[in-house]
């Protein structure tokens, strides 16, 4: 039995075995062969072995995951049945009598050289595919598997180096029980994804992908971020049974589902939930959501290789406007970059890329994609309550000009006989403290604020949230975010807005009782959170909650600010 310490990122226990994401070993050696007949049949069996994979994935994925996700598959089979390419290698071992893998990966890299450094988004999109399929004959001459996730067809616990959201968007909820991730925190993607998919996930272990092989029995406790590897029989049954407590707990929770979030003296806020997509809508309306409160668009753009269409996007808008019924939706335009990537836009390698060419710099630089999402969500926008809000916004030109694009589109599809919503309420996050600087100066402008704080903490911090070995500084209670927080919601309140948050903080148990007191108005967060933080909030009183907030507002440090919400809560 092993044990790993790393970060708890999504509530609950699963226990399943392991399915490692991580790419085999696909290193060979170039050798000259005898008999080149014998070879070219053993690269034909190969292909042929990857193509009825391949189409085996493509079926699966068709029906699991939706056409859109399997057309990757499908761009891989015609690739895979390319002569241009075939051709090529099986020349190359007959006549330099080498073996098929180096006949294999030296002409596919020429390949994948050239399509590179075409002028040209369909062939650049051509050369990563060649990259795959070549992975996949590579795989079958080497006689290793290579993983594929959308085959999983038994109850398994992911273990990856990371997962990227086009990882997640493969996995099938079904199978997947929980995972397991060598790095990471609780504001990486990973986790966030975790928790929408409502499934335990342990991130930054550092060594699982090393520890951990295939069929391995994994408990995973998103609880307390630890994982146990071939665990005794007697730890399986003690962790059955906090399973079980947890879910007791978790009906209990249960029946806050219709109920308002009102504090013990009276004052309502609103518990909006995180979503990815719109599959994420089921567990809003299962964990009591009162809105969204952040639709992460970026999903949209992920896991597949070109841009969404207009009416790709405009359904999924209207998906989720219509599932919400009436409730508030604000959606977030295209937040890419950071730690996500969108290969196909092929965008410069950067130094930092949390402060790079990223979000609303990128959609306003790149106005067709901009342009295209303000459209669908335009002609969505009468299908519910929708609320539109602009990512990493740092200065009040950049919401001017992102605004005034929005603009210019409503009157093109109206003056086209669109029917648009008259009022949308347009927004912004705050998680560059210059904005949250100069609150006061947006305030004037925008109808709400919603805070980033998992942005927000690594800017003002200067700690990278992706990175284990600065977390110690990753600090949402330090005084000096609380204050930041609160300029936020004062300037919000002091022209007659609504001020929320999205980051991970507003569903954090220690964060809650302060930004009650601090008077933030709608509280954004992973659905799975929500019935507690109701639950919490229910036993508060506000009135005792601000006196809390402004005594921490003045204290030093980040532990005197948690050890002063846990005495002041535990009196409640
Ligand atoms: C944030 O920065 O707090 C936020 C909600 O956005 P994301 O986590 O997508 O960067
Ligand atoms: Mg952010």
């Amino acid at each position: 039995m092993t044990f790993l310490q790393g970060i708890a990122a999504s509530n609950g226990i699963a226990i399943a075995k392991g399915y490692r994401l991580v790419e085999p070993d696909l290193s060979f050696e170039k050798t000259t062969i005898g008999d080149s007949t014998a070879e070219v049949e053993r690269f034909r069996k190969a292909m042929a072995k990857s193509k009825s994979e391949l189409e085996a994935i493509r079926d699966k994925a068709k029906v699991d995951l939706g056409a859109d996700k399997a057309a990757i598959f499908e761009a891989h089979l015609l690739v895979l049945s390319d002569p241009e390419l075939n051709a090529p290698i099986e020349d190359k071992i007959q006549s330099e009598k080498v073996n098929a893998e180096s006949a294999l990966k030296e002409t596919a890299d020429m390949f994948v050289l050239m399509f590179e450094q075409m002028d040209n988004e369909y062939m650049k999109e051509r050369a990563a595919d060649i990259r795959d399929v070549t992975k996949r004959v590579l795989a079958h001459l080497l006689g290793v598997q290579l993983p594929n996730p959308s085959m999983i067809a038994e109850e398994v616990i992911i273990v990856a180096e990371d997962l990227t959201p086009s990882d997640t968007a493969q996995l099938n909820r079904t199978f997947v029980k929980g995972f397991t991730t060598n790095i990471g925190g609780r504001t990486s993607h990973s986790a966030i994804m975790a928790r929408s998919m409502e499934i335990p996930a342990v991130v930054g272990t550092k060594t699982a992908t090393e520890e951990i092989i295939n069929g391995d029995l994994v408990v995973v406790d998103g609880l307390k971020g630890e994982v146990h590897i071939n665990p005794t029989p007697e730890l399986v049954a003690e962790y059955r049974k906090v399973h079980e407590d947890y879910e007791v707990q978790k009906a209990e929770w249960a029946k806050l589902v219709n109920e308002p979030t009102i504090t013990n003296d009276g004052h309502h806020v609103e518990l909006a939930a995180n979503i990815g997509t719109p599959k994420d809508l089921k567990g809003v309306i299962e964990n009591g959501g009162e809105g969204v409160g952040l639709y992460r668009t970026e999903f949209l753009y992920m896991g597949r290789d070109q841009l969404p269409t207009e009416d790709e996007q405009f359904e999924s808008y209207k998906a989720v406007l219509e599932g919400m019924a009436g409730k508030p939706v604000v959606v977030r335009t295209l937040d890419i970059g950071g730690d996500k990537e969108l290969p196909y836009l092929d965008l410069p390698k950067e130094m930092n890329p949390f402060l790079g060419f990223r979000a609303i710099r990128l959609c306003l630089e790149e106005q067709g994609i901009f342009r295209t999402q303000l459209r669908a969500l335009l002609r969505a926008s009468t299908f519910g309550n929708l609320k539109i809000m602009f990512p990493m916004i740092a200065t009040l030109d950049e919401f001017r000009a992102a605004k005034a694009i929005l603009e210019e589109e409503r009157q093109n599809l109206v003056s086209a006989g669109q029917a648009v919503a008259d009022k949308i309420e347009l927004g912004i996050m705050v998680e560059i403290p210059s904005t949250a600087v100069l609150a006061d100066q947006f305030a004037k402008e925008v109808d709400f604020f919603s805070i980033g704080t998992n942005d927000l903490i690594q800017y003002t911090m200067a700690a990278d949230r992706m990175n284990q070995r600065v977390s110690y500084l990753y600090q949402p209670y330090s005084p000096s975010i609380l204050r930041l927080v609160k300029m936020v919601i004062d300037a919000a309140h002091a022209e007659g807005k609504w001020a929320g948050m999205c980051g991970e903080m507003a569903g954090d148990e220690t964060a809650i009782p302060v930004l009650i007191g601090l008077g933030l108005d709608e509280f954004s967060m992973s659905a799975t959170s929500i019935l507690k933080a109701r639950s919490l909030i229910k036993n508060l009183k506000k009135d005792d909650m601000e006196k809390l907030a402004q005594e921490v507002l003045n204290m030093q440090t980040t532990s005197q600010v948690i050890e002063a919400v846990q005495s002041a809560t535990t009196k409640n």
